[in-house]
Order: C-alpha cells, then structure tokens, then sequence
C-alpha cells in the first residue's frame, strides 16, 4: 500500500496507472476509520482494481465553534486497518496544501445545500463539495464511494458531479450500525455514560416510523410529531431537524412516496447525530 502526501506526488501515481486500463475508485474520508468506512473499501475493492482511501479533515466544511479541532484523527490506525483491507493507496493531503495562500475558489450546490443540515450549518456543504471536487480532480478516479449514511452529502455530490460534467460515477453504499441500531461514526465516540444508549433513539425512531408507513400511514405530519414527542421525551436528546424529503430536490413531502428520505438531526448531549433511511424504499443504492 502506497502513502501520499503530496498533490503532485499523487497526480504521478495516477498517471503510472494510466488512463483507463486499471478501474481507479476513491473513498473520501475524514479517518478515524471504522466498519462504515471499510464497508466503501470493501465495495470499492469488488468494482474496482485500485482502492484510494483520501484521509483529510476538512477545515473548510466545518464553522468555528464545531468540533474541527477535537475531530478524531488516529492516522496510524488508520493506514493499519486500511491495508489489512486491501487499500492501494492512501491520500493524506496537508491543510496547506489543499488550501494554500490565496486559496479564493469554492464550488456550492445551490439550494440542496441549504436544506436539512444546512440550515444548522451554513457553510458546511460548500466545504463538502469544494474538497470533493479537488480530491476528484487529483485522483481522477474511474468512481467515488459514498456512504447513505450522509444522505444528503452524497445526493448533493451527484449533483455537482451531473451539473459540471465530471467523468466520474457516484455509488452510494448502505450504513453500517451497531448491534442496537446506532449507525456508525467517528462522533459516537464523544458519547459519554448514558449518552450512548439514549444515542440509539435515533435509529429507533426511523423503525418506529418505518412501521408506520408500513401500516399505512404515509401522511408525514404525524409521523414527525411522533418523532419529535420520542425525542422530548429523552432528557439527554435535542432534535435539531426531523423531515421527510423527496430525495431529488430535498424538498418537504406532506405524503410519503417511494423513495422518500426520513432524516434526522439529533443533539445528544453536546454531540450532533445524523441518521436517516429511505420509506417506501425501492433499489435507491446502486
Ligand atoms: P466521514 O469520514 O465521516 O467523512 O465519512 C466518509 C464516508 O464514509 C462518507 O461517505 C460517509 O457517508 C461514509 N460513512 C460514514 N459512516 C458510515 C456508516 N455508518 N455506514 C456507511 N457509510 C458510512
């Protein structure tokens, strides 16, 4: 497994594998790497020859006050689990090469960026999509492998990825949980004590609401009262947003129709969760 630092280094790897002769795929990762991430690797493994795990904890999608620098980061970890998991190359840019002195130019996708987490946070999908946008241009990868885990994050990146013609397909890997529901991140590990049980309401909460819909509820408005009423009901959880969405435009569905996403945003204690699933689903991940 080869390790990268360097822009240019990274272009000259690329280039050794030619164009198209050898399938490239990349994983974009802030590390901390845990099953959720190994799961992308091990799809990218399946449909591709090279494996690229990116490690970069983006300043850029995160607003002063966030958790940027308390992030995770346990590189040495990182580079372990990832060539025990087939990795050919990791990417490691440093913040001053990715950003350097005079650094101007963002990309943003209007409107879907500001829905959901984005009224929480503001800046945080232009950060998202700037940093993607570089890693694809550096790796020059054949796909990108995204987790459903950040719904919105990886329906935003096909969109950019459509809007500006990239040569690249996006492919959207289910999440991965925990025994109890709670889906993986590299956040749970700010749980503290009881945080980490109240954690799972999150994915309690999408059962219960995939129940209903099941029994024939498909009105969202009760649907996300109940949600709102479990959530009031921890004293260790705030709900920051719960909402029903039509996954192409992100907009709010007063009915639930195939494919709808359920998402929500959830504070517990001081550390914000996200977790979301598809009602109604039917063979959204490709
Ligand atoms: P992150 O390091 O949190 O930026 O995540 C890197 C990639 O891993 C993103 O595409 C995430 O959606 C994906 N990912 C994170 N957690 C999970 C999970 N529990 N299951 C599947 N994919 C995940």
């Amino acid at each position: 497994m080869q390790v990268v630092r360097g822009i240019s280094e990274f272009k000259w790897l690329r280039s050794r594998l030619g164009e198209g002769q050898t399938k490239v795929s990349l994983v974009p990762t802030m590390g901390a790497l845990h099953e959720g991430h190994l799961s992308l690797v091990r799809r990218a493994r399946q449909i591709s020859d090279h494996v690229v795990v990116s490690i970069f904890v983006n300043p850029a999608q995160f607003a002063p006050g966030e958790d940027f620098e308390k992030y995770p980061r346990m590189l040495e970890q990182d580079l372990l689990v990832s060539e025990k998991n087939g990795v050919n190359s990791v990417f490691i840019p440093e913040i001053s090469q990715m950003y350097p002195e005079g650094f101007r130019t963002f990309v943003a996708v209007e409107g879907l960026s500001q829905k959901l987490c984005g009224i929480s946070r503001p800046n945080h999908f232009r950060g998202v999509t700037t940093v993607v946008l570089k890693l694809l241009n550096i790796v020059r990868p054949d796909l990108a492998i995204f987790g459903q885990k950040d719904a919105q994050q990886s329906i935003i990146v096909r969109r950019m990825v459509k809007d500006l013609n990239l040569d690249v397909e996006i492919v959207v890997c289910p999440i991965v949980r925990e025994a109890d529901g709670l889906a993986l991140s590299s956040r749970n590990k700010y749980l503290k004590g009881a945080e980490r049980e109240t954690a799972t309401v999150l994915f309690q909460c999408l059962e219960w609401a995939k129940q209903k819909v099941a029994e024939g509820e498909l009105r969202a408005e009760p649907i996300l009262s109940g949600i709102t009423k479990r959530i009031e009901n921890e004293p260790l959880a705030r709900l920051d947003y719960a909402e029903i969405v039509d996954t192409n435009d992100l907009a709010p569905l007063t009915i639930v129709k195939e494919n709808s996403l359920l998402a929500l945003a959830v504070f517990i204690g001081d550390t914000r969760l996200i977790d979301n699933s598809l009602l109604r689903s039917i063979d959204f991940e490709s």
